[in-house]
């Protein structure tokens, strides 16, 4: 690559930066450019940029091994921090309809909105694109933080800490406003500053599909001795406009409360069945889309609702739909564990 900073004209030179730019966020990673199987997506892509053409073919001349690449878990032994740099889980990565590839920024954690909702910067790792606004890392890291460019989103969207930066850093981007109007910006910025919030909303529309069991019981505040009645699998059973039956499995049989889901006609019923003990079971709705746990009505006020239930009997708890529950709702329920 040229060096950058060998370019003399400052024009020339901030055009060559949005290119490296472009192909930074939106060109596939080796993984996905040398499979043999070309999606739509992929041809689309290869038939607009050259600078993947090149790698194809550089490809077929000397033969591709492929890195190890089965790390996609998040490190959630360790909870992010306010002023950490985190990289975003490749795994998240991915094209849209026009054959670009989302890949995965690295962003500045700037505070926490709730238990498992961070707000975040994005950065860019080419300088040369810093304008108005932007800040610096200090060595030893390379590029900027964009404090226009914040967005909420999941820790579970997080991959790995790669560094962090100072408290005074965290404070400049968070007092950040606008003063310029987009329109004053030159047009090469104004285009890279698009593309940049492209990947951000990219991000946050893959960090809202991450609703997991355990993010679910952090939500609802599921007491020790509690267990989620909804795996990972089973989770898209559980949205309330389905009309499968989702039902717990008891290990062994001993104790417990089974929970099955029916939707007839408008009404959503959750039967509880419990075994051969007491069992008291916790029930509340999640709201997909503004990832929140939201009280259920005819309690007033509680988060989740709480009712014993007697060994062998049934209970049965109903939901209106037109009141309460659509698509963007998902019915979460907890029972005592049996290991208890
Ligand atoms: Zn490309």
């Amino acid at each position: 690559m040229v060096k950058l900073t060998n370019i003399p004209n400052y024009m020339e030179r901030i055009r060559y930066a949005l290119n490296a730019a472009s192909e930074e966020r939106f060109c596939p990673p080796d993984s996905e450019l040398f499979t043999a199987r070309k999606s739509d997506q992929m041809q689309r892509h290869l038939d607009n940029c050259e600078s993947c053409r090149d790698r194809l073919e550089a490809f077929i001349e000397f033969e591709y091994t492929p890195q190890n690449s089965s790390q996609q878990t998040t490190s959630t032994q360790q909870r992010p921090a306010s002023g950490d740099l985190w990289t975003i889980r490749p795994d998240l990565a991915g094209w849209d309809d026009s054959g670009r590839y989302f890949n995965s920024p690295t962003i500045l954690v700037l505070n926490f909105q709730d238990n498992q909702t961070i707000l975040a910067a994005q950065t860019c790792g080419i300088e040369e694109l810093a304008y108005q606004g932007d800040l610096i890392l200090d060595a030893p890291y390379a590029g900027f933080v964009e404090p226009w460019n914040t967005k909420f989103i999941s820790i579970d969207s997080l991959e790995k800490k790669v560094g962090e930066v100072s408290t005074n850093l965290v404070k400049t981007v968070c007092k950040y406003e606008e003063t310029a109007p987009v329109d004053t910006l030159p047009f090469l910025i104004k285009q890279f500053r698009r593309q940049e919030c492209e990947v951000a909303d990219y991000v946050e529309s893959k960090s809202k599909s991450l609703v997991t069991p355990s993010y679910l019981a952090r939500l609802f505040e599921v007491p020790v001795g509690y267990e989620l009645l909804c795996s990972d699998e089973k989770l898209e059973h559980s949205f309330a406009a389905a009309t499968t039956t989702i039902e717990r499995e008891v290990p062994g049989g001993e104790g417990g409360v089974i929970a099955n889901i029916e939707s007839s006609k408008g009404k959503i019923t959750i039967r509880f069945v419990g075994l051969d003990s007491y069992g008291s079971v916790l029930a509340g709705l999640f709201n997909k889309t503004r990832k929140q746990a939201i009280p259920l009505r005819e309690r007033g006020g509680s988060k989740t609702l709480q009712f014993s239930i007697r060994p062998g009997a049934e209970a049965e708890l109903y939901f209106d739909p037109s009141d309460d529950i659509n698509d963007e709702f998902e019915i979460v329920l907890a029972a005592p564990s049996s290991k208890e």
